[in-house]
């Protein structure tokens, strides 16, 4: 086993926490976890299968109305301590991150790390506020509604921002008095392991489980389980809908968070001498060039006026260019690596498919097979149109898709024309347009003159194929994971 500069959860032992213990798979089988940016194992996870989730499903049941019945206050105390800990060993934390999922420490790691201590910090705030309505009926009648938990909470997430995401279901379930059973992705378990290291002896048993094991086994048997009242998903359209079709079965509660092909709109009026360099800045940004590209908002269809194009071009690709690409943990890399072989290969199919189809590069190059990590350098190509497969599908790297615009109402129908509606970034600084350019793009978050991350206590979901429901918000929570409980008593 490789030797790497940093703490293993649970020392080495990276099984399941079920019903307040660590448990290792009754397979016997493990799953090896790999450093994407140096090619080796870092260590190896239990494979979980229908029976660890059967076992954590039955002990959330056993632990579910002790929990959803003690105050808010109380609650929302132990999110806040979780977020605690999390603060003080955020350092560990984020090497964690940076070695299993391979976005890089300095730009990346540390702010997931902190971020996702932030999430639980709020939720430990907001916990609360799960009220109700009154209806004061007439003499004889009053009505009034609660906010009940749903149950059993079933969550599964990505790779690609594995803690932010893992706070984000945790924080939401438990505030509302859920119990959760969360599965991490195969590719980056361990800072979700760590976690739960962390919250090990906050939460009463039963109410925090984690089962760690391979999508198609330990997660749709998570998806599948009777006693799961609530899926709340997040990855890729793809096994979205899967998972839909399976909770559809049963009608269990959904929300999906999935894929996303985000259009990034440039108007003449932002590049002027003095915003030129700043907007810029925000394309690469909102591209997610310092994660890859492996993120379902990246702004990865960058749409130009034709009369700033060549002012604005040239100096996108240069800062792009100028990123350096490295070793995930190490502190000079803007850049770190593509999470495994197979994501990679995907990269370099579609970019090398539009170099044939005829794209021109105003930056980087088709990624080639490397004995070393998985580094794709930022790219950026022309040459094409929306129809182009590159154009419409997530490559989930780090390649931007740019072309010019002349007519707005055509950019706008080529922005909308994808079956994703997850993120949009519109640079401008001309009010009319921006509110003119905010209605009519398809998209649940846009963002004006920048290409920051989420932020805590905002909702955030997709519309279309990108997904259903909205989380990151106290009312994306309520929704999502408690039901309304009407009262009518006579008086
Ligand atoms: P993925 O869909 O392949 O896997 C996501 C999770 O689902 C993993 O834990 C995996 O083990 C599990 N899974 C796989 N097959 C399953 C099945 N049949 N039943 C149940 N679970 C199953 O996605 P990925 O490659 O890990 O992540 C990248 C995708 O996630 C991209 O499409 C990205 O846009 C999306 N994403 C969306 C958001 C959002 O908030 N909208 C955030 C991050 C990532």
């Amino acid at each position: 086993m490789a030797l790497l500069d940093y703490t293993l959860p649970t020392d080495g032992l990276a099984g399941c926490f079920i019903d307040g213990a660590w448990h290792w798979p009754a397979s016997g089988e493990k799953l090896p976890v790999e450093n994407p940016s140096r090619r080796e194992t870092i260590c190896e996870i239990g494979r979980g299968t229908a029976i660890e989730i059967d076992l954590a499903v039955t002990a959330a049941h056993r632990a579910r109305r002790a929990w959803a019945a003690r105050p808010s206050a109380e609650r929302g105390a132990m999110l806040t301590e979780l977020g605690n800990r999390l603060t003080a060993n955020a350092e560990d934390v984020a090497r964690i991150l940076a070695a299993e999922s391979g976005n890089a420490i300095r730009t990346q790691s540390r702010g997931e790390a902190m971020g996702a201590a932030g999430v639980l910090k709020y939720y430990g705030g907001v916990a609360g506020e799960q009220k109700g309505e009154t209806l004061p009926f007439g003499p004889g009648l009053m009505s009034y509604s609660t906010r009940e938990p749903l149950g059993v909470v079933g969550s599964i997430i990505p790779w690609n921002s594995p803690l932010q995401l893992g706070a984000v279901k945790i924080s939401m379930a438990l505030a509302t008095g859920n119990c959760i059973v969360l599965k991490p992705a195969e590719d980056a378990p361990l800072a979700v392991l760590k976690l739960m290291e962390l919250a090990a002896d906050i939460f009463p048993p039963g109410v925090f489980n984690v089962v760690t094991g391979l999508g198609e086994e330990a997660g749709a048997a998570l998806v599948a389980h009777p006693g799961i009242s609530k899926i709340s998903f997040t990855g890729s359209s793809e096994v979205g809908k899967l998972v839909a079709h399976s909770a559809a079965d049963r009608i269990a509660n959904v929300t999906l968070e999935l894929g996303g092909k985000s259009p990034c709109v440039i108007f003449p009026d932002a590049c002027t001498p003095e915003r030129l360099d700043a907007t810029a800045q925000g394309v690469v940004n909102a591209m997610r060039f310092a994660r890859q590209g492996q993120s379902c908002t990246a702004g990865s269809r960058l749409f130009v006026h034709t009369s700033v194009w060549d002012d604005l071009m040239p100096l996108v690709a240069s800062k792009a260019a100028a990123m350096t690409v490295g070793d995930a943990l190490d502190e000079n890399s803007d850049i770190g690596a593509v999470v495994n072989e197979e994501r990679y290969s995907e990269i370099c199919a579609f970019v090398a498919e539009a170099e044939k189809q005829g794209a021109t590069f105003l930056t980087g190059e088709t990624p080639q097979a490397t004995e070393q990590g998985f580094h794709p350098i930022p790219t950026i190509l022309t040459g094409l149109d929306n129809s182009w497969r590159i154009a419409r599908e997530e490559v989930f790297g780090p390649v931007l898709v740019a072309i010019p615009w002349e007519d707005e109402a055509d950019m706008i129908e080529q922005a909308n024309d994808t079956h994703y509606g997850l993120a949009a970034f519109i640079f401008s600084h001309d009010f009319s347009t921006v509110v003119r350019m905010t209605r009519a793009l398809d998209a649940g978050w846009v963002q004006v003159n920048q290409g920051g991350g989420q932020i805590p206590g905002m909702s955030y979901g997709g519309i279309k194929q990108s997904g259903m429901g909205s989380e990151y918000s106290i009312e994306g929570a309520l929704e999502a994971y408690t039901f309304r409980k009407c009262v009518t008593v006579a008086l």
